[in-house]
């Protein structure tokens, strides 16, 4: 029965688990996808961002680098077209002609005049020499974006965007290279691509950010939570040191996920453990049930023989007695005498069988009652008597006296006691006597039945509790038995709350208790 419970309680766990893990595996696969679709749409924000802005920078440039005028009037106008003022995005302009010089008139710049000189030398010695006007074609549009030496700025390093163009007038190819007013862009035109933000409700947090990760544009020392969506979109054709970071603000999302990873581990772990501790316990079900399989079939060839050795002999002397074949009457008492102890013999084994069957089918047999077991265990060892004499032992019987009432099935118990004796008489038939103490050992009342026989092996003294186990020995010997007597011995103590040991060693016999409870 409780067997029966723990199998579908496992039966469960293990669905249980199969469920749980694919709950996961379905959960797992539908997060990374939403996530996925999240990223992806994120990225499509970037794009467009960086799409805007650099469309915002090359139409900007449109005015000086594609101007439809002939070079001189174009120099003329230099200037105007530049539109120098305050707060517009170009700096200053180079027209340079196509050994790369300056031309009278070609340089006009937003920087105070000593500033603008110092500019101009600095730009002809340090980054004209890095723009790649050479390759360009006529009409072609080029861009730079870097990192160069400030010398004009003392040491710092300076970042720069020049955007340049090589052009044709009537027989002249000459070179425009505008230097992009950079901290005006960022001032002025990036806050009109990117929402000023609003840590508590914006979804996403924009920056620009350059090669090293610093922050050009946006919230300075806003980093991204560990684990939350982060997708970086760099520029391509005019700012490409840089690139536009977009996040998500909530620093929850890490801890989320971390709870997320701690609960999918626990849940796939569980389930693993569940899983193989199922299979475990299936597989020595399984042998389990083999073995009991075995032992069964012996059971029952072993039975058979039980029953049919009292039976022949009972048949045989029953024939001779009915047929007057005796010597004389003191003959036909011995007969008789044969005829009834087998005949109980053949009762006994037919009643352990009969309440070994009953407790396999679970039922509630047992009926007890406040009872004097010391009587209960003189009873027992008086229906034995006879065959103890036949086995030629002696039985020493301590009771000890005014022992209190316990809660009592006296067959049964008287049973059990009669298996422990009969097991006795079977196989310690060496050792020539039995000795059974019944006494109190604090709360407990404890029988014990000792002989001098053989003994039993160690690793055997568990195993012989078990239904139809027998020791290697008695089956090597070929003592006939059925190996329920102290699986039944068992059931009935552990029925009474109590239980059986076996204290034994090869060669010094064994000594069963049976120990039950003194009700308070
Ligand atoms: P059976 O006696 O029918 O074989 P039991 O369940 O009564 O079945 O006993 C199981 C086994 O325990 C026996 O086969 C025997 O090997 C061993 N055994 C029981 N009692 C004794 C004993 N007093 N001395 C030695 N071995 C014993």
């Amino acid at each position: 029965m409780r067997r029966l419970i723990v199998v579908n309680a496992l039966i469960f766990a293990v669905l249980a688990a199969a469920v749980a893990l694919a709950y996961y595996g379905y959960s797992f696969v539908s997060s990374e996808a939403s996530r996925e679709r999240e990223e992806n749409a994120t990225i499509r924000i970037g794009e467009e961002k960086v799409f805007s802005i650099e469309d915002t920078i090359l139409k900007g440039d449109k005015l000086l680098l594609e101007s439809p005028l002939p070079l001189e009037q174009f120099l003329g106008k230099l200037r105007e077209l530049a539109n120098l003022t305050s707060g517009v995005r170009v700096q200053s302009v180079f027209v340079l002609d196509d050994q790369l010089k300056l031309i009278p008139d070609g340089y006009v710049s937003g920087r105070p005049d000593k500033e603008g000189v110092e500019f101009r030398e600095w730009f002809m010695s340090s980054v004209l020499p890095d723009l790649p006007l050479a390759q360009l074609r006529v009409d072609q549009r080029g861009h730079k974006h870097s990192e160069w030496d400030g010398k004009p700025y003392r040491d710092a390093a300076v970042v720069g965007l020049f955007s340049f163009a090589k052009r044709v007038s009537g027989d002249k190819t000459y070179y425009i290279v505008i230097e992009e007013h950079l901290t005006n862009i960022v001032a002025f035109v990036f806050p009109v691509y990117f929402p000023r933000l609003d840590l508590e409700r914006s979804k996403l947090v924009y920056q620009v950010i350059d090669s090293s990760g610093a922050v050009v544009y946006g919230l300075q020392f806003f980093v991204p939570p560990e684990g939350a969506l982060t997708v970086e979109v760099p520029f391509t054709e005019t700012l490409d040191m840089w690139s536009v970071r977009i996040s998500e603000p909530n620093a929850d999302v890490a801890k989320v996920i971390q709870r997320e990873r701690v609960r999918d581990s626990l849940l796939v772990g569980g389930s693993v453990t569940v899983m193989l501790a199922g299979l475990l316990v299936l597989v020595f079900a399984i042998r389990r049930e083999r073995r009991a399989n075995e032992l069964k079939s012996e059971f029952i060839s072993n039975v058979s023989h039980e029953l049919k050795t009292p039976l022949s002999i009972i048949t045989m002397f029953g024939e001779m007695l009915a047929n007057g074949r005796t010597k004389g009457p003191e003959q036909a008492s011995e007969y008789a005498d044969i005829i009834w102890r087998e005949s109980v013999r053949l009762g006994r084994l037919i009643d352990n069988v009969l309440d070994f069957a009953k407790i396999e089918r679970g039922k509630g047999i047992y009926e007890f009652a406040d009872t004097d077991i010391g009587e209960v265990v003189e009873r027992a060892v008086d229906l034995v008597g006879r065959r103890l004499a036949t086995a030629e032992m002696s039985v020493e019987v301590h009771v000890e006296p005014e022992l209190p009432l316990v809660k009592l099935d006296a067959n049964a118990f008287t049973l059990a006691v009669m298996n422990l004796i009969d097991n006795a008489t079977k196989y310690a038939a060496d050792g020539k006597r039995i000795e059974l103490k019944l006494e109190r050992q604090g709360e407990r009342i404890v029988l014990s039945v000792r002989d001098w026989g053989p003994g039993i092996d160690p690793e055997e003294q568990e195993q012989i509790f078990e239904r139809f186990y027998r020791a290697r020995a008695v089956r090597l010997k070929q003592i006939r038995g059925s190996g329920i007597g102290l699986a039944l011995v068992r059931h009935i103590a552990r029925a009474h709350h109590g239980d059986v040991i076996v204290e034994s060693a090869p060669g010094k016999g064994s000594t069963f208790r049976i120990w039950l409870p003194i009700p308070e």
